[in-house]
């Protein structure tokens, strides 16, 4: 064989390697996109310390993500700031608005 068709064989062999191993990617990122819609999908609105079902209770324009199982209190990305960003205090309120009665 001649060193030109050695050279011609190699890049056709790279540039079949470098096909593959893009529709190797694609295939893994589909894979992850999939899996994390299944997670998504499996999780959404569920207590990420318990488990049980979240409740949303409104206030002040934002939705809170409250659990009465464990009494977690959960915000989405932003809706802290935007609570933050209204007044002074805010954080006590909430807790007193959303929170388990006092015992006596
Ligand atoms: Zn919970």
């Amino acid at each position: 064989m001649s060193k030109a068709s050695d050279t011609e064989e190699e890049f056709f062999a790279r540039q079949e390697a470098e096909r593959l191993r893009k529709l190797s990617f694609e295939q893994q990122r589909a894979v992850e996109v999939g899996e994390r819609e299944r997670l998504r999908a499996l999780h959404h609105m569920c207590c990420p310390k318990c488990g049980l079902s979240l409740q949303t209770l409104r206030f002040k324009d934002v939705e809170v993500d409250r659990c009465f199982a464990c009494q977690g209190t959960w915000l989405d990305e932003g809706e802290l700031e935007r609570l933050a960003g209204k007044e002074a205090g805010f954080l006590h309120r909430v807790v007193g608005l959303f929170g388990s009665p006092e015992k006596p």
